[in-house]
Order: structure tokens, then sequence, then C-alpha cells
């Protein structure tokens, strides 16, 4: 398939991807206008989760996996998987948050933290979607300071542990085979993470109605009552939350480029409706202060589009650290918001409605510009590195 360069990626940046990587790109693009952009709009609007053959169709192409060696399909580095969640968001945010969840939050938890064993059992799973993952850490009570304020317990008795507690939105929690649990070990104080089959009794997970974001992924309130898992299902890498963190920050990065990808989405639908859209007797697109919002839109991608190829060149490197992960996120989802909303004030009253294409990209940047890091959070992980002094522990 011959490789072709996204209008929207302006300076070109994809064309430096291996001749073997804009083929898998080519076949994603393909995937994804076949199988999610023509039902993601109605998917979202009835808060529908994807069919089973889109799932299996990512996990077809290689989707998950491709970070770790016992499962990856091809060679590719963190820039290709960057160019990967950009492509998935700008057709839809929400198959680009269900494989960084499946393919970076939860294989990356059993990989950074699971043993030989724990990995050569679970990651082939994931990996052909045999089983759907979630990543529990966020509390109803603890969010941005789950490395301090997470409450659900675990208690070892004997070769099991018992797990009480409670999580909040929790990313297919409602619909997962398989669920990591973050728990703190009563006796060091530790967090430890869990592969807790969902069909354990004591586990019972209900979807989060009434979300205005992200309304294909089903995110699930989960209580524990008496939740014994047996030892062998403990990370057993997993000594701390310096386990947890390093699982984040393998995927933060990603969520950038996604950020990115949904701006893109808002981006495309508003250069064709400029086209279209005839007012004062030509087509809104050559009215001056319409090209000012494309244009500035065009200049927030393409200057984000730049800071993340750098910061994935960074992880490929072995020289990213937290802080350029945080900056990339905070960066790119800022500029996602401005992007979004110049897109819709481009469409006039159209804007808002789901058909014309920005609506779903508008509504689904608030999920990403909150989830793995808010922006308050991001920008303080950023100035505990420019400072030395940390504002917020
Ligand atoms: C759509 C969606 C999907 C998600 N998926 C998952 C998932 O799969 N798994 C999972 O574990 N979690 C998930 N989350 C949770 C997400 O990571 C949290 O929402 C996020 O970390 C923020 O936590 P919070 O919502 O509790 O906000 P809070 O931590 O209560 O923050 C509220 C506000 O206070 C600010 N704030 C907090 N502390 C400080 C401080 N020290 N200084 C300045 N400002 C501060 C925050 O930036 C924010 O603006 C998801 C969330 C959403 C919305």
């Amino acid at each position: 398939m011959t490789f072709e360069q996204l209008s929207s990626d302006f300076y070109g940046f994809e064309n430096a991807l291996t001749a073997q990587e804009k083929d898998k790109i080519m076949e994603l693009r393909a995937f994804l206008d076949a199988e999610v952009r023509p039902y993601a709009n109605e998917l979202w609007a009835n808060a529908e989760f994807f069919p089973r053959t889109v799932v299996d169709g990512l996990a077809k192409l290689g989707m998950f996996g491709q970070p770790w060696e016992e499962t990856r399909q091809f060679e590719n580095t963190a820039v290709f998987r960057g160019w990967v969640a950009l492509e998935l968001a700008r057709v839809d945010a929400s198959v680009a948050t269900l494989v960084g969840m499946q393919n970076g939050l939860v294989m990356g938890a059993i990989a950074v933290a699971g043993s030989d064993e724990q990995r050569a059992e679970w990651l082939p799973r994931f990996a052909s979607a045999e089983v759907l993952g979630a990543f529990g850490l966020t509390e109803p009570l603890s969010g941005s300071d789950t490395a301090q304020g997470l409450r659900t317990v675990a208690r070892r008795d004997g070769d099991n542990w018992v797990i009480n507690g409670a999580k909040r939105w929790i990313g297919n929690g409602s619909i997962s085979d398989v669920t990591i649990v973050w728990a703190r070990d009563a006796d060091d104080n530790q967090v430890k993470g869990f592969i807790v089959p969902t069909t354990t009794p004591g586990y019972a997970a209900s979807r989060i109605e009434n979300k205005m974001a992200l309304r294909i992924v089903q995110n699930a309130d989960i209580t524990f009552t008496d939740m014994v898992v047996p030892e062998a299902n403990r990370l057993q890498r997993g000594n701390s939350f310096r386990e947890t963190a390093a699982v984040l920050r393998l995927t933060r990065a990603e969520v950038a480029w996604a950020a990115v990808g949904n701006s893109i989405g808002a981006y495309e639908a508003a250069v064709t409706y400029a086209d279209e859209r005839i007012q004062f007797g030509k087509p809104i697109g050559s009215h001056q202060l319409i090209q000012e919002l494309l244009a500035k839109s065009l200049g927030n991608i393409t200057a984000s589009i730049g800071l993340v190829t750098q910061v994935s060149k960074m992880l490929d490197d072995g020289v990213q650290k937290d802080e350029h992960a945080a900056l990339a996120k905070e960066y790119t989802t800022s500029r996602m918001r401005e992007t979004v909303a110049w897109c819709r004030e481009a469409l006039g009253g159209n804007g808002i409605v789901l058909d014309y294409g920005v609506m779903r990209h508008f509504a689904d940047a608030e999920a990403l510009y909150s989830y793995e890091g808010t922006r308050e959070m991001n920008t303080l992980i950023v100035g505990r590195a420019i400072t030395g002094k940390s504002a917020f522990v």
C-alpha cells in the first residue's frame, strides 16, 4: 500500500517512519476507516462499547503488545507507537484509549512488574485479545494523590491476599475479563499490583452513567469485598508505587500523541466544512477569519507533532524522564483544547451536532485533558524538574 502523508502533518514528520512502519500505518488507517469511523458517532451517542470485531481486528494488526518482546509482531519504535496513538485518536479517542489501556497500562503493568512466568502466561493472551484488560488505580477518594492516598488494602493470608476497597473511573472495568488492581499492603504500607479475573468473588463493577466524554469507553466504579487473590497473581516484581509510576511513565507520552490525533480529527472536519459551507456567496473557507482559525489550529498541531516526536525519540534512546513525558502531555492536551474549540467555532451551530465530525472530538478532549495526570499535576512534575522543589508532596 502506498504511504499517503496526512495534509494535517504539515511538515511531513510521519515520512520518517520505516517502510514497514508506514505499511502498518496504512493498514491501520484502512481498518479504522472501515470498522470504526462509520460507527463511532452512533456508538458514542449510545455510550456503547466497540463490537468484538474491532477488538479482534486491532489484535490481528498487532496493536496490542508491540513494546514487549514476547508479543511483538514486527520491529517498531516508540515514535511509531506514538503515530499509532495519533492515527487511532484522529478517528476516535475511545479506540485510542482502548489500545492505550490494553497495550500500555495493562500489558505494561505485567511487563514491568510481573515475573517472567507471569509475562509468559498473560502477555500473549492480552496481545491476541483473548482477554480484555482494565487498569485499576484511581479511587473515589484518591485521584491525583494515589501515590500517598491509596486506600484499597491487601492483607496477606497464607498463600492468598484478601483485598477490600473501591476504585473509580476504571476504563472498561465493567466489561474487562481481568483487572490489574493496585492496593496497599497492610503490613508494609507499600502499593502492590494484582492480576484479578473479574469473576473473582467479591469483585463488583458498575458502569459510570451520564459521562459526556469518551462515551464509548466503559468507565466503572468497582468495589472489592473480602476478595481473595492468590499470591501467584501478585505482580512479583512490584514492591512499591515505583513500579506503578514506571507503568504510567510508559503511557503518558502516548496520551500526548492521542491528544494531537484528537485535534487532527476536529481540524480535518473543519477544513472539509470550510470548503462546503457557503455564506455571503462563497465557501466560508475563503473568509479571512475562518482561515485564521484553521491556520492557528494547524500551528498547534504541527508544534505538537514536533514535540511528541522528540519525546518518543528520547524514549527510544533511553533518556526520557518523567518530566519530559509530563511536559508533552501538559502541552499537547492544552493545545488540543484550544484547537477543538477553534474547529468547533468554524462550524457555527453545526459544530455542536455530532454528525458534523467535530463535537465528539471536542467532548472527548476533556477526558484526555484530565486522565493520566491532570494538567496541574503534569505542570507540577515539570516545575519540580525546573526548580528541584516539589510543590505537591
Ligand atoms: C475518562 C477517564 C478515564 C480514566 N481511566 C482510568 C483508568 O482506566 N484507570 C485509573 O486508574 N484511572 C482512570 N482515570 C482516572 C484519572 O486518572 C483521574 O481522573 C485523574 O488522575 C485525576 O484524578 P481525580 O479525577 O480524582 O481528580 P482530583 O485528583 O480530585 O483533582 C481535582 C482537581 O484538583 C487538582 N489538584 C489536585 N491536587 C493538586 C495539587 N497538589 N496542586 C494543584 N492542583 C491539584 C487536579 O489537577 C484537578 O484539577 C480516568 C479518568 C477519566 C476522566
